[in-house]
């Protein structure tokens, strides 16, 4: 298959969009490290059914994406990296003036900085394979911004730029550096918030999702992890060689506007 022999480590695939990343690259024949900071049997679990389900082989590999040193350290324990998605990420929603300094913080080292460091570990390998991708998963936050969501807009804008200095570094290269920016996309996570919304203003589900949640979504619907998963498999492939640099919205025509 498309992707036999690369080994992808995805970061925060223990969910939503990485994991829905790491299902299509392994369907695409990848051996897949999934990653979290927790260390639980469900992690491990995963790993085990996604090696069975694609005949891949794939590990979970516990490691904090707050922390420096356990970013890089993720890569060399895996001890190939020919395609890094750097995916990990969170979110709090505050006032510039009242956001908890600990909050903006954690956003940014998760966000951005842990980026830097799995790139940064993860090139030497990539040069030496002869190949590499790098996938970050932004967001329509690295484009656009929104109010209350200072930390979360810097760093996903700081990604970016970290995937533009990437591609410059690695022009000459096999290797390519790209960012994906989602829209809304319905994760656990946000698929979890549509009950009590829904109560909250006595609306119905598909009321909830286009009047309240998809209001800067033209589409009105949201993306899937399948489609997040399918374009980062797109950015492996041949037909991506020459497409580095740059950013890929997936976001109902969010960007557009
Ligand atoms: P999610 O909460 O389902 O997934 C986040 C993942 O990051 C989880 O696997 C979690 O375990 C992991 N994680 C959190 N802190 C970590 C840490 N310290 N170390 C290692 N892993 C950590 O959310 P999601 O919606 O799937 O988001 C994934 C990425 O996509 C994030 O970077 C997010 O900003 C981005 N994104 C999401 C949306 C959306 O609408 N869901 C839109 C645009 C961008």
């Amino acid at each position: 298959m498309q992707l036999n022999g690369k080994t992808a480590i995805v970061t925060g695939s223990n969910s939503g969009i990485g994991l829905g990343v790491a299902t299509e690259l392994a369907k695409a024949g990848a051996d897949v490290v999934l990653n979290s900071f927790t260390d639980n049997d469900e992690d491990h679990k995963l790993a085990a059914d996604l090696a069975k389900e694609h005949g891949v082989n794939v590990r979970y590999i516990q490691a904090d994406m707050s922390k420096g040193d356990q970013c890089r350290a993720l890569i060399e324990k895996a001890g190939a990296c020919d395609i890094l998605v750097n995916n990990a990420g969170i979110q709090h929603v505050a006032p510039i003036d009242e956001f908890p300094v600990e909050k903006y913080d954690a956003i940014i080292a998760i966000n951005l900085s842990s980026a830097f460091h799995t790139t940064a570990a993860a090139l030497p390998m990539m040069r030496k394979a002869g190949w590499g991708r790098v996938v970050n998963i932004a967001s329509a936050h690295g484009l656009t911004a929104s109010p209350y969501k200072s930390a979360y807009v810097a760093a996903k804008h700081g990604v970016v730029g970290l995937t533009k200095v990437t591609a410059l570094e690695t022009a000459e290269e096999p290797i390519t550096a790209n960012a994906i920016c989602p829209g809304y996309v319905l994760t656990p996570l946000v698929e979890a918030q549509i009950p009590d919304t829904m109560k909250e203003y006595d609306m119905s589900r598909e009321d909830v999702i286009k009047n309240v949640m998809l209001t800067r979504q033209p589409s009105k619907e949201f993306a899937t992890v399948e489609q997040l998963g399918g374009t980062a498999v797109f950015l492996c492939s041949d037909a991506a060689a020459q497409i580095t640099g740059t950013t890929i919205s997936v976001d109902g025509g969010w960007t557009a506007l």
